[in-house]
């Protein structure tokens, strides 16, 4: 449980413009929008629907994810903002309603398209169709909503940062002869496994569930191994790809890959000491809100009203801005500050052009 400062405290460190709670007496939803900045634009970010052990756990995860959406949008040269939504379960076993999903749908439409909603864990595609019954300002879903899965564009965007670390580590960016570690084989691993696969790449695979352990095993010749060992087994490519935090300082130095780079949000405990610590390492670190931007760019690029070609085009871009920020952390503190970096200057270009508009 998170022991957090008080809301505006902690709105003030991340420097969030909004946080709105809500609660809906007829079906018992509980839940929170936080956008952290629309300075860029309007924000899309994903419904995450789960238990919270305390109410300061669900606004501490709420704010850190939705600042990142911020950076993810900003970095990808899109004319987003970022935030974020969550629902707080009762419990774990929870389960989802058609009723919860439209009075979520009903507090989404309040923030009059300031606020974009998606998919995030705990919501699916026909959960998106159900808020979409009630706003326009949902994205994600296939009857009622538009754009559908993102995570097969997730996982395009991270095969595109893959290469990019590759050739930046002066290898070739064809996966011959190359070895993925992956953690986490749910919508995004397995999409990922399927492009590394058809690239040659051999894949070490760990799930803590056995379904989808079998399902890539089967599918795609991977070698599946404990999940403890995953982290630190021997690989040129760490894809953590399930939770956040997995790496901290204390395992860096257990690392036994030369290249970092996964779907997962949040890969760093502390991003800022963790990549300084892979750098000395000698570990090379395709930042996380980077490399996993695809899905992002997909539902706000639809939103916008970008052409297939365009959408393409803006995946397969992936591959230049991770390049650009591996050369520019060579002269930074890490590959993490140097995106961080790129990514304040449009933050802050995009507030200067409201000031000036005003
Ligand atoms: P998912 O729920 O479909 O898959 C996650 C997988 O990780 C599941 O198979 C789960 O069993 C496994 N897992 C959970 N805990 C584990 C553990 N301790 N060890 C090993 N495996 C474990 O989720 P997803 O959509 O594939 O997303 C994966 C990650 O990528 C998340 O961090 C998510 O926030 C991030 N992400 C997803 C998208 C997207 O488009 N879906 C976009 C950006 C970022």
């Amino acid at each position: 449980m998170h022991d957090q400062d008080s809301i505006f405290t902690q709105l003030a460190e991340r420097e969030h413009e909004r946080i709105c709670f809500h609660q809906d007496y007829e079906t018992g939803l509980k839940a929170i929008v936080a956008i952290h900045s629309t300075a860029l634009g309007n924000a899309l970010g994903g419904t995450r629907r789960r238990y919270y052990e305390s109410e300061a756990d669900a606004v501490y995860d709420i704010l850190r994810l939705s600042k990142g959406m911020t950076y993810k949008a900003a970095v990808s040269g899109l004319p987003m903002g970022g935030a974020k939504s969550v629902i707080m379960l009762p419990n774990k076993e929870h389960p989802r309603t058609e009723a919860e999903a439209r009075a979520m749908g009903k507090f989404v439409n309040t923030f009059g398209g300031a606020y974009i909603a998606a998919e995030d864990v705990g919501v699916d595609i026909q959960y998106v169709d159900w808020m979409a019954a009630e706003t326009p300002h949902v994205m994600g879903g296939e009857t009622v909503s538009r754009g559908g899965d993102p995570s097969p564009w997730t996982a395009l965007g991270v095969f595109h940062g893959m290469r990019a670390c590759l050739l930046h580590a002066g290898r070739a960016d064809d996966f011959d002869g190359v070895t993925v570690a992956m953690q986490g084989v749910g919508h995004v691993g397995q999409n990922l496994c399927k492009l590394l696969t058809e690239a040659g790449a051999k894949i070490i695979v760990a799930d803590i569930k056995q379904k989808n352990l079998d399902y890539v095993v089967d599918t795609y010749g991977c070698t599946p191994i404990a999940d403890a060992d995953i982290l630190t087994a021997e690989c040129d490519i760490l894809a953590p790809c399930a939770l956040g935090c997995v790496i901290d300082g204390s395992l860096t130095q257990n690392l036994r890959c030369s290249i970092v780079c996964g779907g997962a949000n949040n890969i760093l405990d502390d991003p800022e000491e963790d990549a300084v610590a892979m750098k000395t390492a000698g570990i090379l670190y395709g930042p996380d809100f980077v490399v996993n931007a695809g899905g992002l760019i997909h539902l706000a690029g639809i939103y916008l009203g970008l052409s297939d070609e365009t959408l393409q085009t803006k995946n397969a871009e992936i591959f230049d801005t991770t390049t650009q920020v591996l050369q520019l952390g060579e002269d930074s503190a890490s590959t993490y500050s140097a995106a961080m970096e790129i990514a304040e200057q449009r933050i802050s270009g995009g507030r200067e052009t409201e000031v000036h508009a005003g």
